[in-house]
């Protein structure tokens, strides 16, 4: 087992590989920013390491400082979390030419993932349902208008690099497609570096389901059943659970089944995750992987009873799951809430500031990973998640009621949260059914934001 790992991330996740690493008894390394000096990852890791000054999301992407760090430090492994460096293939492969274990999959399955129309493609070829669209990537905006032509409209223009909803358009006829092609390819290149685009067809009011997989290297691949996270904002998901609401037995059996034979055409190591959209006749089809821990990865870890990240240190150490897939059991429900320090009320503008107060809710069956304390400075230069509260109850309407009462005891002062949508949404009688996909929120927001916060609680 590894000795001391370095942890290339910071704020929840950073704080929640940390935790395993002291139950499992492996040293931590964190590193930080200047502007990250009094982050709680740096108070608790074993040893801290400063990779530069502040101002520069770049820090945590500055790939020689983190090796140098980690080699400095006597570490055996590196935890890339999720965002950074998670999904870079270069760096998976150069911590591996510094003797360093990158606990992930390899440069090459990084690389073959992430081209997303090139795993379309894998995919197709492995007998995994992909949406009807391009054979690979289209050439010009011609192409696309063809396939578009061929499949119908509406379609989805993506970037074969894409994520984070970027680079993406939808396009509803032949007039808008050239514009929208060349709006898709500027904004592919601007955040990505890459222009590349292939076409989808757009499948109407789906749900997203997606599936947990975890692989080691001795070849064998479990699932760990599915996360619906189809509350969505601008393809942002705000909150997700499991199980799903919308899945019977069979159809579960058979998207965990294309989610174990994705993993093994891509040979997978390590945990990850197969996305699927889910239509209203019950097709489902492989949108992407995302080779990473999940920020969702909590709510499979209350159903399932695993620790993923336990999971991920042993396989990277070359040992083999410690479960079979006939030994894996869902039982109950688990819903996650994001609280983003973001303002509904102000078009979700980023809003981080100070925590003048701060009170985390608890009890049984409450779960909260954050890095927040009180007084500490949510920092403008990363990503706004603030907190994510997870809860765990025998039944769906238990775990909604929790959820409820979670959120109540919750107290953030100091900028605004979506919290108390997240509260409002567990009122949204169509929630409480479990009849929503991934237009929901879209329909829904006016209302939402309208109703009294105090007549709903
Ligand atoms: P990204 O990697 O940028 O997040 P994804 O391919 O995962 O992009 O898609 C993000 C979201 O967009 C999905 O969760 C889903 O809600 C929606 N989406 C993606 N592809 C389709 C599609 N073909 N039809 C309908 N919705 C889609």
């Amino acid at each position: 087992m590894f000795h001391r790992i370095l942890i290339a991330n910071r704020g929840e996740i950073a704080v929640r590989i940390i935790r395993t690493c002291r139950e499992m008894e492996i040293e931590t390394v964190a590193v930080y920013s200047t502007a990250d000096a009094d982050a709680l990852h740096v108070k608790l890791a074993t040893r801290a390491v400063c990779i530069g000054p502040a101002k520069a999301g770049e820090r945590y992407l500055n790939m020689s400082a983190l090796l140098t760090a980690a080699l400095e430090t006597g570490c055996d492994a590196i935890h890339p979390g999720y965002g950074f460096l998670s999904e870079n293939a270069e760096f998976a492969d150069l911590c591996q030419q510094c003797g360093l274990k990158f606990i992930g999959p390899s440069g090459d399955v990084i690389r073959k993932m992430g081209n997303k129309s090139a795993a379309r493609d894998l995919m197709r070829a492995n007998g995994v349902p992909v949406v009807p669209g391009s054979d690979g990537p289209v050439a010009s905006a011609e192409e696309a208008l063809e396939v578009a032509d061929a499949i119908g409209y509406p379609v989805l223009i993506k970037a074969s690099a894409g994520g984070g909803g970027r680079g993406m358009r939808r396009g509803d006829g032949a007039e808008d497609l050239p514009a929208l092609y060349a709006a898709a390819q500027a904004e592919a290149v601007a955040c990505f570096g890459d222009g590349e685009l292939y076409v989808e067809k757009l499948i109407l009011s789906p749900r997203h389901i997606e599936f947990q997989i975890l692989a080691d290297s001795r070849g064998s691949v479990v699932h760990l059943g599915e996360r619906d996270c189809s509350i969505q904002r601008r393809n942002q998901k705000l909150m997700e659970e499991s199980p799903s609401k919308a899945l019977t037995q069979t159809l579960r059996q058979s998207m965990g089944g294309a989610a174990v034979r994705a993993a093994q055409a891509a040979g997978y190591q390590s945990a990850g995750t197969v996305e699927f959209v889910l239509d209203h006749d019950d097709n489902f089809y492989f949108i992407e992987m995302n080779t990473r821990i999940q920020v969702e990865h909590p709510v499979t870890e209350f159903v399932t009873g695993l620790d993923l990240i336990r999971e991920q240190i042993r396989v990277a150490a070359g040992l083999s799951l410690s479960v079979r897939q006939e030994d894996i059991r869902q039982t109950g429900w688990a819903m996650e809430c994001r609280v983003n320090a973001e303002d509904p009320r102000g078009g979700f503008r980023p809003a981080p500031g100070k925590v003048e107060f701060l009170h985390l809710p608890g009890g049984p069956g409450v779960r909260v990973d954050t890095a927040l304390f009180n007084g500490c400075e949510l920092s403008p230069w990363y990503d706004s998640l603030a907190a994510k509260v997870v809860v765990y109850a025998p039944t769906r309407l238990e775990a909604i009621r929790k959820m409820r009462r979670a959120l109540e005891e919750l107290i953030i002062e100091g900028f605004p949260t979506t919290a108390d949508l997240c509260h409002l949404i567990l009122y949204q009688p169509d929630f409480v059914k479990g009849r929503y996909d991934t237009g929901f929120l879209e329909q829904h927001m006016d209302e939402l934001l309208q109703w009294d916060c105090e007549g709903s609680k």
